[in-house]
């Protein structure tokens, strides 16, 4: 080291990142409320699975192991769970790594990936910071104008059925439609919400994953309560997986998320009581708005986005109660709040919020009906 000579403080400047790097920015989460029944800002269920809380601890035990790279328990088991075969099905540290993953292996300048306007930012940011060009394809009425995305080219076009951030699906009917006629040579499906759909058009694409250029995305983060955990996983074609597996880092599924996804899995006890909250509370939450004098855009996922003219004021009084919601301005959809379906203490912590714009509505509506 003493014969090396001291750069005298000529090192030259730290290079900058690349320009669609310099022209974006790092991803905002949705405001944490203290993290109870009224943090209604990230689409978060109420609890994670008991089951899956016990397998989580009985595996800390071996954390001095590198995890298993593919997951293979858990893979093998998705496998069964959606008939495929396990070479077709990645796991992912969350979808949002296989979103970074797909943008990694076909994004890069002279790419360009096709989305919603507005869209979830894993469909956007990850290509963009990957160099390629996005076409963003307007919503129809809050929902995939999938015609219009249909005749874009794009190397990869992403549908998310059903949508962050409106809540709204497609059809089992159209979305087949779109895969016939797409000139996209890839189409990536991201089912997040999927598991809180109740129309009973609206079915899950895994099926059309047996045509190469179709993948689809699934989460645990949502319906399974492991947002925490970070695991996702994709359904493609087997040279997909193989595709992706060559980019991705080796460990980065953790074991401790593999054993709470395998264990949430078999809690059909607490997937049960999920699904009765959310399509009891849905409605219910809706209508608490509706009595405000708020539309709800008809949802398929265990969200709501609320038309509000006055986005600040009713943030303003839900936070005065302990509950936050993510501002529709973040979201590209300005007028608008996105809640989270919340258990049913969440749900009168929402109410009693709400109660001096209902109070002061139903005065203004009585005096109307008396005649003076
Ligand atoms: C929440 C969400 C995801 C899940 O991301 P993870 O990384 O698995 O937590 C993926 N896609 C959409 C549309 C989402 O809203």
């Amino acid at each position: 080291m003493a014969h090396i000579p001291p750069s005298g403080g000529r090192r030259p400047p730290v290079p900058t990142p690349h320009r669609w790097i310099m022209s974006s920015q790092p991803y905002r989460a949705g405001a944490k409320a203290p993290s109870g029944p009224g943090s209604l800002a990230q689409n978060e269920i109420p609890a994670p699975s008991p089951a899956a809380v016990a397998a989580v601890s009985a595996a800390a035990r071996h954390l001095n192991r590198y995890p298993d790279p593919l997951a293979t328990r858990l893979r093998d088991r998705l496998a069964r769970l959606h008939s495929v075969d396990a070479d077709r099905i990645l796991i992912g540290s969350g979808s949002d790594e296989l979103l970074f993953l797909l943008a990694a292996a076909f994004g890069g300048p002279g790419r360009t990936f096709c989305c919603a306007d507005p869209p979830y930012w894993g469909h956007e940011h990850p290509a963009r910071m990957s160099g390629a060009d996005m076409v963003k394809v307007p919503l129809l009425d809050f929902r995939h104008d999938l015609l219009a995305m249909a005749v874009t080219s794009a190397d990869i076009a992403y549908v998310c059925n059903p949508h962050n951030p409106t809540g709204t699906g497609v059809t089992a009917r159209e979305l087949a439609a779109f895969v016939a006629r797409a000139r996209a040579p890839m189409i990536v499906i991201d089912e997040a919400y999927i598991e809180f759909a109740d129309h009973p058009e609206l079915m899950t694409a895994i099926p059309l994953t047996v045509e190469s250029g179709v993948a689809v995305l699934r989460t645990f983060s949502k319906y399974y309560g492991l947002a925490g955990a970070r695991v996702g996983y994709l359904v493609g074609s087997a040279e997909l997986v193989a595709t992706l597996r060559t980019v991705r880092a080796p460990f980065s599924v953790n074991h401790l998320a593999e054993v709470a996804a395998l264990a949430a899995l078999d809690d059909h006890a607490h997937s049960a009581e999920v699904r009765r909250t959310v399509r009891r509370n849905r409605p219910a939450l809706i209508r608490i708005f509706a009595a405000a004098g708020m539309a709800a855009v008809g949802s398929q996922t265990n969200f709501v986005l609320i038309l509000c003219p006055d986005e600040e004021d009713v943030l303003g009084l839900l936070r005065e109660h302990g509950v936050s919601a993510r501002p529709g301005t973040d979201l590209g959809l300005p007028g608008t709040i996105r809640v989270t379906v919340p258990d049913d203490a969440g749900l009168a912590l929402v109410s009693t919020a709400l109660q001096p714009i209902i109070a002061a509505l139903s005065t203004r509506s009585s005096r109307k009906a008396t005649p003076s």
